[in-house]
């Protein structure tokens, strides 16, 4: 008897909003037709096996996100000099709105989701289910009028800051071997951010946050501790990843982590080689869930934001990692959990709807 085919996954990270807002005006690639380029469209999608997730607005710096596309640079081409707010709002407009546009366009195909029983149901009829996310909180006024606004046009979620500083806290710069202690935490704008996410049910994502402000963000919030995108830091010891006692604060939080797939948060040596097999991407889960229990630990991939192992590829490689989670002993109801079924706990805990 042949196995069972794998659940349908839900994704914490993905960076295919700024993809397709780059290729747009030169080559173009479109969300609704099958690409090479780039990891995410919705036939390479529904390939893989992929049911939606989180859709990232990250806001390029000085220097353009093409450049982080050179060989031999890496995400530090970014980082740098705060964002103003008038250049940050204006980029996040642009990119939310081409979420929305790509739903309208989409007949019905994707569904921009605001609480989890739109997502539950999406994921049942096999509609396409994206929520967006901020990724760094630079088109936030420290009045947090915008915030409301964004709230009412969809926003669920929200990383406080990108690995920069602003003014609500400081991000982790990419660094290995680093501890994530590499700055200060919140602002006391940032503290008034945390309490606006937890009334208005928006969920505070800790991934790019330095180690202070994970600790901040964990004395403060009243919701589970999220992390949409980390690795274990016990294994690659990346700035980036999360150390055990940031994963313990996770599980008595009863929140969740979402493996980020970029190889240089994976590998134990750091390095940004594609070449990383997919046992390396196993040994992650394996950590996370040793540390977090098998209910709180979920995807969170950076496709199109992050250089992925080979053996994944792009979106169309999730059955390849699921199959090699199930050989590794994953059962229907581990990998049910794993997929989604965990996201959904955690957005149902975060959200209250
Ligand atoms: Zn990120």
């Amino acid at each position: 008897m042949n196995a069972a085919p794998f659940p349908l996954v839900f994704d914490g990270h993905n960076d295919t909003l700024l993809s397709l807002y780059e290729e747009a005006g030169g080559k173009g690639r479109s969300f609704f037709e099958h690409s090479e380029q780039g990891h995410i469209d919705l036939p390479r999608a529904r390939a893989g096996g992929l049911g939606g997730g989180f859709f990232a607005v990250f806001l390029p710096g000085i220097t353009t996100a093409a450049d982080l596309r050179q060989p031999g640079q890496g995400f530090e081409a970014l980082e740098g000099a705060p964002l103003d707010l008038p250049y940050a709002q204006r980029m996040a407009l642009a990119l939310s709105a081409l979420l929305f546009r790509l739903e309208a366009k989409s007949a019905g195909a994707m569904r921009v989701v605001l609480d989890t029983a739109a997502l539950r149901s999406a994921l049942r009829e096999g509609l396409f289910a994206a929520v967006l996310h901020f990724e760094g909180a630079e088109a936030i006024d420290p009045d947090l009028d915008a915030l409301e606004v964004y709230y009412r046009a969809g926003l669920r979620s929200l990383g406080l800051v990108w690995s920069r500083a602003n003014i609500f806290g400081h991000g982790v710069p990419f660094a290995y071997p680093s501890s994530p202690d590499t700055g200060p935490g919140l602002t006391d704008a940032g503290r008034r951010l945390v309490h606006a996410c937890n009334r208005l049910g928006i969920m505070v994502d800790l991934s790019h946050l330095t180690e202070r402000g994970f600790w901040d963000v964990a004395a403060l919030s009243d919701r589970p501790l999220v992390a949409t995108h980390s690795a274990a830091h016990a294994i690659c010891p990346c700035s980036r990843n999360l150390t055990d006692q940031q994963l313990d604060a996770i599980k008595e939080s009863d929140g969740l982590v979402g493996l980020n797939f970029e190889v240089s948060f994976l590998r134990p040596d750091g390095e940004k080689n594609p070449d990383t097999p997919l046992e390396v991407m196993v040994r992650q889960v394996d950590y996370l869930v040793e540390h977090l229990g098998i209910d709180r630990v979920a995807f969170g991939s950076d496709f199109d934001g992050a250089t992925m192992p080979s053996a994944l590829g792009d979106v169309s490689g999730l059955p390849r990692l699921l199959s090699a989670l199930r050989e590794h002993g994953y059962d229907d109801e581990a990998l049910r959990k794993l997929a989604h079924e965990n996201w959904l706990r955690v957005l149902r805990a975060t959200w209250q709807a």
